[in-house]
């Protein structure tokens, strides 16, 4: 578990190695360690400071199992609190219904286009015969990109670039593609103003009926990620986020935050700008890289 303890913390855990009691100080050195990893990865500060009250609590407080060393029980304690945070190995998209429909929501520039090529592909490759329905009458090219990205995948695809209602556009590809395995709703990223994207969402929601909203957030964008999600999750409710762009320095403690506001499970991460970067989410890695 965590054999891979972000470098920053490598010293402080050093010092914990050759003891047999937990040692008060030397734990509070481990928190302000995790302490600076986490804010300086974009993970909120007052998520860090809650988080480290609980660490030390139960650090000092909770005796460590038989034949458990005491940095193995401080390990074991901070590796458990974060994964609160981040959610267990979430379950994968589970097809339980024909057509599962997913709606996918995020900021123009998060990804989603790109996103959700990917988990059309990844889908396909475990059998399904998805479908997607394009909605989004905002961005001019949305129905071209989508277009581009899924007929070498021959996923068919919903959409009318003339027709400027969206929430027509979703009950005529549902209507479409009622005999699919499933369906892929994209919607609009940016509207002029905020507040009528969101409205759209919430309408879009009512109308789809999704079996999951699925959040896209760019994994980059550090402390304004909960302030997305929050915005989106006021409108629907969220079921599971991918965090998008972590092939780059960024460690996703935004996004973090973001899943700690909300509530909902991290799925997938995107990795790259192929088709195929695209992981299933792995709560270990993603600690190690906030930490590290
Ligand atoms: P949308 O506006 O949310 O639909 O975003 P797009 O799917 O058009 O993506 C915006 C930009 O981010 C494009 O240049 C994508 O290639 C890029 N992108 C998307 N996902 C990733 C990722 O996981 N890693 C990297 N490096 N780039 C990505």
């Amino acid at each position: 578990m965590l054999g891979n303890l972000g470098k920053n913390l490598t010293n402080t855990m050093k010092k914990l190695a050759g003891m047999s009691i937990i040692d008060k100080e030397v734990v509070k050195e481990v928190i302000k360690d995790i302490q600076r990893a986490l804010i300086q990865s974009d993970v909120n500060i007052k998520l860090v400071l809650n988080l480290s009250k609980t660490i030390e609590e139960r650090a000092l407080n909770e005796e460590p199992q038989k034949g458990v060393t005491p940095k193995e029980h401080v390990i074991k304690i901070v590796y458990e609190e974060l994964v609160n945070l981040v959610g267990e190995k979430a379950q994968e998209v589970e097809i339980d219904k024909k057509p599962y429909r997913i709606l996918f929501m995020g900021l123009q520039g998060s990804g989603k286009t790109t996103t959700i090529s990917k988990l059309t592909r990844y889908l396909q490759k475990k059998g399904f015969n998805p479908a997607i329905v394009c909605t989004d009458t905002w961005r001019p090219a949305a129905y071209e990109q989508l277009r581009q990205l899924t007929e070498p995948m021959n996923v068919p695809l919903y959409g009318d670039p003339e027709n400027k209602d969206a929430l027509d556009l979703a009950r005529k590809g549902l209507e479409e593609f009622k005999k699919r395995d499933l369906v892929i709703v994209d919607t609009a990223g940016r509207h002029k103003e905020e507040k009528d994207l969101l409205d759209e969402m919430e309408s879009l929601s009512s109308i789809v009926k999704p079996d999951e909203v699925i959040l896209v957030i760019d994994g980059t964008i550090g402390q304004q990620a909960k302030e997305q999600a929050l915005a989106f999750s006021k409108t629907t409710n969220i079921g599971s986020i991918i965090i998008t762009k972590l092939d780059g320095s960024a460690k996703g403690g935004g996004a973090l935050s973001a899943v700690a506001e909300i509530g909902a499970p991290i799925k997938f991460i995107g990795t790259g700008e192929r088709v195929d970067d695209f992981e299933a989410f792995d709560p270990e890695r993603f600690i190690s890289r906030l930490l590290g």
